[in-house]
């Protein structure tokens, strides 16, 4: 499997929707001699499961889902967007119901997230 087919298989990073994960060696030591192999997020540094092979560590990363969340909660990005930023400044705040109005604001053009 050539590097760029390796990329081309790996489902997005379920934890920050980032395309930037590879294959690479787990630190966790195989049966058959060397080191497990893994994908790894490039962006948020997530590891994935380890597996024997490069394919069973791609097959593994493509299984993982993104956590649903439960009734009543979204996904939200630890660090705004910056399309969320501008919607919750264009939102005057000088009281907890103004704060309820950016909240709101930034929560309705949050990423979508599968799950979500
Ligand atoms: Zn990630």
């Amino acid at each position: 499997m050539s590097e760029i087919e390796k990329r081309a298989e790996i489902a997005l990073c379920p934890f920050c929707g980032d395309w930037g994960a590879e294959v690479a060696e787990s630190a966790v030591p195989s049966i058959r001699g060397g080191q497990k192999q893994a994908v790894y997020c490039n962006t948020c540094f997530c590891e994935g499961p380890t597996a024997e092979t490069e394919t069973g560590a791609v097959e593994a990363w493509n299984r993982r889902v993104a956590p649903v969340p439960a009734e009543g909660y979204v996904l939200v990005p630890v660090q705004p967007t910056a399309r969320m930023e501008r919607a919750g400044a264009s939102v005057t705040c000088t009281n907890t119901e103004e704060a309820w109005e950016v909240w709101q604001a930034m929560i309705r053009v949050r990423p979508e997230v599968s799950g979500d």
